[in-house]
């Protein structure tokens, strides 16, 4: 018999979504008449835009012939039109085309990317956070090699980003040389870092010789003026950050799939070796590119009704959190304490019910409202007595599920 490899011994069971799934699927047995409307997962549920139907279509039939048809591309970071169009569009020449590595989704890349630095790199991560950094970081040997507790990996370090700090967290809790995992606007508190603090976090890292993997998946829900929508807006970021980025949530791409990453030329390793070199080496190595349909489907998104169509799309989301956000500012829930976070700048919402546990408010939603959410403690030991709504549903669904809260006995 083979042994797993031991970095798998400490990682914790797969749990939330899992358990989310198996409560609800006893709660539609034992009540098989109820029609439960899920704001739980994050998964987007609007078609794909005509514009983009256009250009993934046209590419499909270019395919087809003779002319227009394409094998493996020539190296794994992307189709040269779309890597510009991204610098230009996206980033307005903040980073350049050759910076840009496009990818089959922001997850698949951090996955990747955790290979670069190995199981010696300490890991600070915002707590609560996107499950998807921890569990890399323990796959990789990074973190995992003593027991998790309740308060988490002891091997990683969680920085609590909650409402007393503004969901932004102290940094000196961070060891020196440490890979910073930061996801702006945040999964799942919807938080967005303002230009001062993302400068306060760049400041900290150039100081201690720390990479900040920026994940900005969500940055083109920001509505708020001012608010930076990628890292690179601040000053010395090309020095200590790398950005993943993804078409999912602001295209609809979840199961096209197609994201990106920006690694800085400057961007170096204790021995000088360029980041670059080692991303290439082992994208060229593991990854042959990102689809080409996919690719033609993100480039229309970049052309002008591309983008328009975004817009709107992304709207529709974020007048879905509207909604959500005044049934859950309703007197039912004023009165029992409960505060409610989300700027407007994000599909999700970030709710605390003061002296309740997150499941103990997913049970009680599930069962009187019929309506499907996600424990905050799943993200974390600092999400506990949260809970997250998410905006992506049909606007019926959405205003039936808020009919329902307002109507919650709390
Ligand atoms: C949805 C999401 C992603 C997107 O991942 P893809 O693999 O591109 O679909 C990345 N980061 C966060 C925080 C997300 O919520």
């Amino acid at each position: 018999m083979i042994k797993k490899n031991p970095t798998f011994t400490n990682l914790a069971a797969g749990y939330l979504f899992p358990e989310i799934g198996k409560r609800r699927r006893a709660f539609a047995a034992a009540h098989p008449d109820a029609d439960i409307i899920s704001l739980g997962i994050g998964n987007t549920t609007e078609p794909l835009t005509p514009h983009v139907v256009e250009g993934l279509k046209k590419y499909v039939e270019g395919l087809g012939t003779p002319a227009g048809y394409s094998g493996y591309g020539d190296d794994s970071a992307g189709e040269p039109t779309l890597r510009e169009k991204i610098a230009s569009v996206l980033y307005k020449g903040l980073v350049s085309a050759d910076e840009v590595f496009v990818s089959d989704g922001a997850k698949c890349d951090v996955g990747r990317i955790q290979q670069m630095f190995g199981s010696d790199v300490p890991v600070a991560v915002q707590d609560p956070a996107y499950p998807v950094y921890v569990d890399g970081a323990v796959m990789v040997g990074a973190a995992g090699k003593m027991p998790a507790t309740d308060k988490g990996y002891q091997d990683i370090v969680y920085m609590p980003c909650l409402p007393e700090n503004n969901f932004f967290p102290d940094l000196s809790v961070v060891k020196p040389n440490s890979l910073i995992f930061f996801c702006s606007p945040n999964n799942p508190t919807g938080a967005v870092a303002t230009r001062e603090e993302l400068k306060k976090l760049v400041d900290f890292a150039k100081a201690q010789g720390c990479i900040i993997i920026f994940d900005g998946a969500y940055s083109a829900f920001i509505r708020q003026d001012g608010l930076p929508t990628t890292i690179y807006e601040i000053e010395g970021a090309k020095d200590c950050a790398i950005e993943i980025n993804s078409f999912s949530k602001p295209i609809g791409f979840t199961g096209v799939r197609l994201g990106w990453t920006i690694v800085p030329k400057n961007l170096c390793f204790e021995d000088g070796t360029p980041v670059q070199n080692i991303w290439t080496r082992l994208t060229n190595t593991f990854f042959n590119g990102a689809s080409n349909i996919a690719q033609a489907g993100g480039l229309a998104s970049l052309e002008p009704q591309g983008l328009e169509e975004t817009r709107k799309l992304v709207d529709y989301y974020l007048e879905n959190a509207a909604l959500i956000k005044k049934a859950l500012e309703g007197e039912n829930f004023k009165k029992a304490g409960v505060e409610v976070y989300g700027q407007g700048n994000a599909p999700y919402l970030w709710v605390r019910f003061p002296g309740r546990s997150s499941w103990e408010m997913f049970d009680k939603i599930l069962e009187e409202c019929h309506v499907v959410t996600t424990p905050g403690s799943g993200f974390g030991p600092a999400g506990e007595t949260f809970i997250r709504f998410s905006s992506f549903g049909h606007r019926d669904a959405v205003i039936k599920a808020c009919q329902r809260l307002s109507q919650l006995k709390l």
